[in-house]
């Protein structure tokens, strides 16, 4: 089996919606392994996001990220990196699909953030590294 790492993203903790994406990503058949409410040092969102340094949108990225607390969950299951992200829809959520958390919850967008709720690891090794740096 695979693991993935999910946030819920500070606006998703805001909205109560933590318990909703849980229920989803547990309906699927995946398991929670690991699971805490943290609100990140910037330490933490600076390795997390660090393919991001130097981009319009990072520095607002970082401040939406510390704005609040988000839920950093490890996920286990089959093919669980690449399902995780169908669940939760692609990153713009005024055109992520109905049916996936972004489609379904997504509601504020902007040109310097994309409030989209969730974050869910892109590969085996993005998956590991962000395990480490929030379960260290
Ligand atoms: P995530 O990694 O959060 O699951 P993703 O893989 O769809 O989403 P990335 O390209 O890794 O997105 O970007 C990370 C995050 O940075 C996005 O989820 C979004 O919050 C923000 N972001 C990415 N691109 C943009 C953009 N062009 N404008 C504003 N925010 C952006």
């Amino acid at each position: 089996t695979e693991r993935t790492l999910v946030l819920v993203k500070p606006d998703g903790v805001e909205r109560n919606l933590t318990g909703a994406i849980l229920a989803r990503i547990e309906a699927k058949g995946y398991r929670i392994a690991e699971l805490k409410l943290v609100t990140p040092e910037r330490s933490v969102l600076e390795q997390h996001y660090a393919e991001h340094e130097g981009k319009p949108f990072y520095e607002p990225l970082l401040a939406f990220m510390s704005s609040g607390p988000v839920v950093a969950v490890v996920v286990e299951g089959d093919r669980v990196i690449e399902g995780f992200r169908s669940l939760a829809g692609t990153t713009d959520p005024t055109t992520a699909a109905p049916g996936t958390i972004r489609g379904d919850f997504g509601r504020d967008w902007g040109e310097k953030v994309q409030k989209n709720l969730v974050h869910g690891s892109d590969s085996v090794e993005s998956a590991e590294r962000e395990i480490g740096i929030w379960f260290a």
